[in-house]
C-alpha cells in the first residue's frame, strides 16, 4: 500500500536531512498553515539546538550616526527625511560605549550607522584598531556599501564580522526600494566581504511590498548561496516620514514562519531575535528564540541621541537603561533555559581563537 504524504510533511523531512530543502520545498514551508506551524517552528527548534547549541550570543550594537547619503524608501534615515534631527557619535563617545559594552560583559559589539562619508575610512580602522586594543571584544560593522579597499582596511584593523543585509532577492523590488543601488552592487559587496574574510551577515525584510511566498522562498535560497555565517530576518515596519507610510507592517507569524524556515535552511548561522520583531510583538525575542534565533543585539546607544536612530517608529529599544537591559534579558534567557554565551559568538565554520 502507497502512503501518500501531503507536500508540508515531505518538505519538512527533506529540511531536516544533510541537503536541507531545495527552492520549492523551502516556498512549500514558507506556506504553513494551522497545526503545520507548531511542526515548523519545532522542527527549527531542534535544528538551531543541533546547529548552534542552546546559548545566546549578546552583541551590543552602538548606533553612532543616523546621517545618511541613501535614499531607501522604507527607512527613517533616508536623506530626504528632513524631520529627523541627526547626529554623529565622537570617537571618544563611540569609545566610551564600547567600555560600557565590555564592562557589562557583552563580547561583542557592533557598530552601526547610515552611510554616512563623514568617518572616511581611515576613521573607522583607527576606531576599530582602538575598540580591539582595548578591550576583548569582537567587532562587527554594518556601515552599508563601501568599496572593497574599504572593507580591505577594516579588516586588517581587526573587523570581525560584517552585516550587510541583501533587503530582498527580487532585483526589480530592490531597485524600486533602494533608488540609489542595485541588487548586483549589493551582492558584489557581500562576495568581497567574504573573500576578504569577514564572518558575513545578510538577511531580509518580511512583508515588503510586492513581496511573495517566492520571493521570501528566494531570499532565504541566495542566503544559503551566499554561505552567510548570520541572518537577519524581521518584519518591514512603515514609517510616518518615508514614501511607505500608508504600507502594512510585516506580520508576525509570516516573520516567525520565515526564521524558522531560514534555520532550516541555515543551521549553522548566527540569527537574531531582532529589535523589529520586539516592536511589532512585546514577546518577538521569546518567540524568536523559540523558533530558530539565537542571537539577541542589546543597545548600548548613548540615550542622548538613541531616540534619534529611528529607521522605524516606537522602535523596542528606546530608552532601556543599558545594566537594567542585561539584567532583563538574563531574565528573559533564564526562563526559557537557554544561558547566554560566555565566547565570542565567532561562526562555527570558523577556526576559533582567531580574534
Ligand atoms: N545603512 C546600513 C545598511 O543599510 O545596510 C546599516 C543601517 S540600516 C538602518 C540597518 C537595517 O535596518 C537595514 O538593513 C534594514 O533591513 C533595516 N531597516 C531599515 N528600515 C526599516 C524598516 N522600516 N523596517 C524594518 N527594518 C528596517
Ligand atoms: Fe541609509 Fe541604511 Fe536606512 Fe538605507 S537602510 S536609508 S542605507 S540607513
Amino acid at each position: 500500500m502507497c502512503i501518500k504524504l501531503n507536500p508540508f510533511t515531505v518538505a519538512l523531512n527533506n529540511a531536516l536531512t544533510d541537503k536541507g530543502p531545495g527552492q520549492p520545498e523551502i516556498e512549500t514551508l514558507l506556506g504553513a498553515k494551522g497545526r503545520q506551524i507548531p511542526q515548523l517552528f519545532a522542527a527549527a527548534d531542534r535544528a538551531r539546538r543541533r546547529g548552534v547549541g542552546d546559548t545566546v550570543h549578546l552583541r551590543a550594537i552602538i548606533e553612532f550616526s543616523n546621517h545618511c547619503r541613501k535614499n531607501c524608501l522604507y527607512c527613517g534615515l533616508r536623506r530626504d527625511n528632513k524631520t529627523l534631527p541627526r547626529y554623529r557619535l565622537p570617537v571618544e563617545e563611540i569609545m566610551d560605549a564600547a567600555g560600557r559594552a565590555a564592562g557589562l560583559g557583552y563580547r561583542t559589539v557592533v557598530l552601526q550607522s547610515g552611510e554616512d562619508p563623514y568617518f572616511s575610512a581611515a576613521d573607522i580602522a583607527r576606531l576599530v584598531e582602538q575598540i580591539k586594543a582595548r578591550h576583548d571584544l569582537a567587532v562587527t560593522l554594518s556601515l552599508g556599501e563601501r568599496r572593497r579597499e574599504a572593507y580591505r582596511i577594516w579588516r586588517e584593523a581587526g573587523a570581525d564580522r560584517y552585516l550587510l543585509k541583501q533587503e530582498t532577492s527580487d532585483p526589480a523590488l530592490f531597485g524600486y526600494l533602494k533608488p540609489d543601488d542595485s541588487l548586483q552592487e549589493r551582492l558584489q559587496c557581500l562576495w568581497w566581504l567574504r573573500e576578504l574574510g569577514y564572518q558575513t551577515g545578510s538577511g531580509n525584510m518580511v512583508g515588503l511590498p510586492g513581496q511573495t511566498t517566492a520571493t521570501l522562498a528566494r531570499d532565504i535560497a541566495l542566503m544559503r548561496e551566499l554561505d552567510v555565517e548570520m541572518a537577519g530576518i524581521g518584519p518591514f515596519l512603515p514609517h510616518q516620514d518615508t514614501p511607505l507610510r500608508d504600507t502594512a507592517p510585516g506580520k508576525l507569524e509570516a516573520t516567525l514562519v520565515t526564521l524558522a524556515v531560514a534555520r532550516l535552511c541555515l543551521p549553522r548561522a548566527h540569527l537574531p531575535a531582532t529589535t523589529a520583531l520586539s516592536t511589532l510583538a512585546p514577546q518577538g525575542h521569546s518567540l524568536a528564540l523559540g523558533c530558530g534565533a539565537n542571537v539577541i543585539m542589546p543597545n548600548l546607544t548613548p540615550s542622548r541621541v538613541r531616540d534619534k536612530y529611528l529607521i522605524y517608529p516606537q522602535k523596542a529599544d528606546i530608552g532601556d537603561d543599558p545594566v537594567q537591559a542585561k539584567k532583563d534579558i538574563e531574565a528573559l534567557l533564564a526562563g526559557l533555559a537557554r544561558p547566554p554565551a560566555t565566547d565570542y559568538g565567532h561562526a562555527r565554520k570558523i577556526p576559533s581563537g582567531r580574534n
